[in-house]
């Protein structure tokens, strides 16, 4: 597939490559090209005139067209939920799931925009203005960067194209590059839909190069990363030097605490829940920290219920619920985080073993708190280290040795030790019998403490961060409505 530059699917200026295999089979499943530093800067200024168009258009209409995007990503259901599953080794349930998800995040996103309401200040407050109406309008930032990881794309995308699109903006998107397709052709349907076509670029290429260049651009009013905390260091650097904003979700090392009271069933069912994607999920349980009281029978009933029980196989098989990671190099990763933990004195007790891109589910039981993976080590894999605690406090202790804050949970029936927890986690999120996976569309999520990121993507406060408030001043318009009330 050809990237999305100035309406129109192109190579890149100097024709290189880069190969998209399907990690399940390692067979090449297409190309994309590798943008060189004049296709990105082509495409961003293109996309400052796109913006203008766009933003012209006003709510309605542009509603309207993200409305004909909704009915064309329902038309092209199968064909985006099997591309997703073949570029990402993710069971073709899930990408189902995550497709639907975009319809969803679209249709909230039309919504939310018709309601961003501006301000009338009160006056009679300070001396000298008494007879000025100061009023604020909400405006588009201009040209937004959104760059995107390789675990949830389609899903991720749409967080941040649909509410900057309808808010007006112009958005130059960077997918993964080791799974772009799903992205490109989203990005197409949009054009296909009417959206103005140079204010939906699409480029690809390593995010080392071609995320640089964009970061890079003076003319991006924002830079809108969901990744690791790496690309979030390198990206905030460069967007420095031209004071950019940026908005960061970013990696984390969640924690699940398991209470002695707790609902061993819902214990077992929510931690099992970190199969989902094979494990690479930002937030959602990555440290067990299990009371000493239950941590046998929690760790044979996961074993059993929930890690044995697991379907592989075809990925286009909708009984499938098990796929593969990303590709074999990042299993290969995972297998060497696993062996680093063991020779820090962790005792695998089940799983383990790998398979080109496929690995095992896997259970360290005697994790320790010095240990890295119970620190700063984010795996990004089907890992179950368990660490056992025996008193509440010491639970928190362990929970708060991360620099990560994304998101925790707690498994519990006492209300009041719930709380104890959910004040004292320095985390963006804390949920109370569920793990820190949870993700609702309204609710805010994700970053916003330690080193997990700066934003709260999601529809209750996500204009906040793609529109800026421009303030009105009609100096003495208030004169006569003043002498006359
Ligand atoms: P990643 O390696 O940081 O890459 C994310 C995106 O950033 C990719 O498009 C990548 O391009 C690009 N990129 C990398 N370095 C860059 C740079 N210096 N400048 C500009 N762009 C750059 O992350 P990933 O492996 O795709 O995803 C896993 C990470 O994302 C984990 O840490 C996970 O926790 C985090 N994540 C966070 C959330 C959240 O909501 N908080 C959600 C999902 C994932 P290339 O693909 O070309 O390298």
């Amino acid at each position: 597939m050809n990237m999305l530059i100035n309406g129109e699917w192109v190579e890149s200026a100097d024709k290189e490559t880069i190969d998209v295999t399907n990690p399940y089979t390692g067979e090449l499943l297409d190309t994309v090209p590798a943008a060189g530093k004049a296709d990105v800067d082509f495409a961003i200024q293109s996309a400052v005139e796109g913006q203008k168009i766009w933003y012209r258009h006003n709510i309605r209409e542009r509603a309207g067209i993200l409305r004909r995007f909704l009915e064309l990503v329902k038309e092209n259901r199968d064909l985006l939920a099997r591309t997703l599953t073949l570029e990402t080794g993710k069971p073709v349930f899930d990408s189902y799931g995550e497709i639907d998800s975009v319809y969803m995040t679209f249709e909230s996103a039309i919504e939310i925009v018709k309601h961003q309401y501006g301000k009338t200040m009160p006056m009679g407050i300070e001396g000298g203005y008494d007879d000025d109406l100061q009023v604020t309008v909400h405006e588009p930032l201009g040209v937004i960067a959104c760059i995107v990881p390789f675990n949830f794309p389609a899903a991720l995308w749409a967080f941040k194209a649909g509410p900057a699109l309808m808010a007006g903006n112009a958005v130059v998107v960077k997918p993964a590059t080791s799974n772009p397709l799903c992205v490109l052709k989203l990005m197409g349907l949009l054009a296909e839909a009417g959206v103005t076509p140079q204010a939906v670029q699409c480029l690809t290429g390593r995010g080392s190069l071609v995320g640089n260049w964009i970061v890079e651009n003076p003319m991006i009013a924002q830079v809108n990363l969901t990744g690791g905390v790496k690309a979030g260091i390198e990206i905030a650097r460069k967007a420095a030097e031209n004071l950019t904003d940026y908005k960061f979700e970013l990696g984390g090392n969640d924690p699940l605490i398991i209470c002695a009271d707790c609902d061993m069933d819902l214990a077992v069912n929510e931690a099992g829940d970190k199969t989902r994607n094979a494990g690479q999920c930002c937030s959602g349980a990555k440290r067990f920290i299990v009371h000493k009281s239950v941590k046998e029978e929690f760790v044979r009933r996961l074993i059993e219920e929930r890690l044995k029980t697991i379907k592989t196989g075809d990925l286009l098989d909708m009984e499938t619920d098990y796929g593969t990671l990303i590709s074999p190099e990042a299993a290969a990763e995972v297998e060497n985080q696993v062996q680093h933990t063991i020779l820090q004195g962790a005792r695998l007790v089940y799983g383990g073993k790998r398979e080109g891109a496929f690995f095992e589910p896997t259970v360290l039981d005697h994790v320790t708190v010095d240990m890295d993976i119970a620190r700063d080590m984010e795996v990004f894999g089907p890992l179950f280290p368990i660490i056992e605690f025996d008193t509440l406090d010491e639970a928190i202790e362990i929970a708060e040795a991360s620099h990560y804050g994304l998101s925790a949970g707690v498994i519990t029936n006492n209300l009041q030790d719930a709380m104890k927890v959910a004040g004292a986690l320095k985390s963006g999120m804390v949920a109370v019998n569920g793990s820190g996976g949870f993700r609702a569309q309204e609710l805010p999520f994700g970053g916003g403490k330690k080193m997990s990121g700066n934003s709260r993507e999601c529809m209750s406060s996500v204009l906040e961060e793609v529109t800026q408030e421009k303030s009105i001043i009609f100096r003495y318009a208030m004169k006569k409505y003043n002498e006359y009330k």
